[in-house]
């Protein structure tokens, strides 16, 4: 299914439409990429002369958003991301890295006092009542490749969980994109755990994971060994040093069926004197993989905290639910998860040729609201 498939049927569920899903879901991409972040908003947006500019037909309301959004098929915007991102692949958006990384974590979002839906978590203080409920999602996205892109959301609601909702999030990423479209899956350490890491194992991904004092024993034995040991390697990295210690022989604790686990500590030293230590536990054999390579595997997991879920939440507005139904608020995580890899390949792989610099993504939403108040359409190639 090609992208432009997708935005002509992107999965309507609606038995008499009046207005096609295809404008609304373009819509609501085009209104992320503009930092439009409310149902209310799009509605006054489709209602300016700036409409035809967007290339949305008919004007319409936030009712007709909330209405269309809690009927889509989700399947069908998965998929479209995951053409999207083989696309890029194919154009060579991430030529100049050797390892494509997935990674995983989970957030809340969407805090809310209305009465509750089926993803509605309930927040309660420390006696036991209940201030208003939270809404809970695993992302998986692409990292280590100098562009954050995000793959797949999966939520998870009361009785279900984060580790849970991870594992299926895994599975039906690497069964959309292939076996092979990736390296290497990282996560913190709340993935350091035997189902987990042998679900990686089973979709044929080797893992990265940190290494914490959730796992008490490797930890110890970590620490016997590479406390008061001079550091085996040191790497010059931009303007840090960083001091690493790697082995592979330690003891796998008794759940996990690993032969072996390989574990790097490194000490990274900042310019400005701070001194950052961490152990991360990998099953890639020194032979496939370098010291230097495993750091920057385990770093690669800080993107999708800062440019998956910070942006997200403070620039596409994945904190925001519009319209609080279990399904609308799935269909609105995926949509904006869609915007963000479509900005990112147009500005940072599209835009960017020759020896013109990156545009920022706010260059990018002035062009475009710029462009829509000259009563032109942006000119997106
Ligand atoms: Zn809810």
């Amino acid at each position: 299914m090609s992208l432009k498939s997708y935005f002509q049927q992107p999965g309507d569920g609606r038995v008499h439409p009046h207005i096609s899903a295809a404008d609304i879901v373009w819509a609501i991409v085009m209104s992320r990429i503009l930092r439009v972040t409310s149902f209310l908003r799009l509605e006054w947006l489709v209602h300016s002369p700036a409409r035809a500019g967007l290339g949305v037909k008919a004007p319409f309301g936030d009712d007709v958003l909330a209405y269309c959004t809690q009927r889509m098929n989700p399947e069908r915007t998965r998929l479209a991301l995951a053409e999207a991102l083989h696309q890029a692949k194919r154009n060579k958006a991430f030529e100049n890295s050797r390892f494509i990384g997935l990674a995983l974590d989970g957030t809340g979002a969407g805090r809310t006092y209305k009465e509750p839906c089926r993803l509605c978590d309930p927040i309660k203080d420390a006696k036991g009542e209940v201030h208003g409920s939270l809404h809970h999602f695993v992302l998986i996205s692409v990292v280590g490749v100098g562009l954050t892109l995000p793959v797949d959301v999966e939520p998870y609601g009361p009785g279900d969980s984060e580790y849970a909702a991870a594992q299926r999030l895994l599975r039906r990423a690497v069964e959309h994109l292939g076996p092979r479209f990736a390296d290497y899956v990282v996560g913190d350490g709340a993935y350091a755990t035997a189902p987990f890491l042998h679900t990686t194992q089973e979709v044929g991904l080797p893992v990265v994971a940190r290494l914490k004092e959730n796992l008490p024993l490797l930890a110890a034995a970590v620490r016997a060994r590479f406390d008061g040991q001079p550091p085996h390697s040191v790497f010059q990295e931009g303007d840090d040093r960083v001091e690493v210690w790697d082995a592979d022989d330690f003891a796998p604790w008794e759940t996990l069926d690993w032969p072996a686990v390989r574990v790097l500590r490194y000490r990274q030293h900042k310019r400005n004197g701070t001194v950052v230590q961490a152990e991360w536990l990998t099953n890639f054999s020194i032979r496939q993989l370098g010291s230097l390579s495993f750091y920057r595997m385990a770093k690669s997991r800080w993107e999708i905290e800062n440019r998956g879920f910070n942006d997200g939440k403070n620039r596409y507005g994945m904190e925001h639910i519009c319209h609080h139904h279990p399904n609308s608020i799935l269909i609105v995580w995926l949509l904006i998860a869609l915007a963000m890899v479509i900005e990112r390949l147009y500005r940072s792989r599209y835009l960017h040729r020759g020896d013109h610099r990156v545009r920022t993504a706010i260059d990018l939403a002035d062009y475009l609201w710029l462009s829509l108040a000259a009563g032109g359409p942006p000119d997106t190639g």
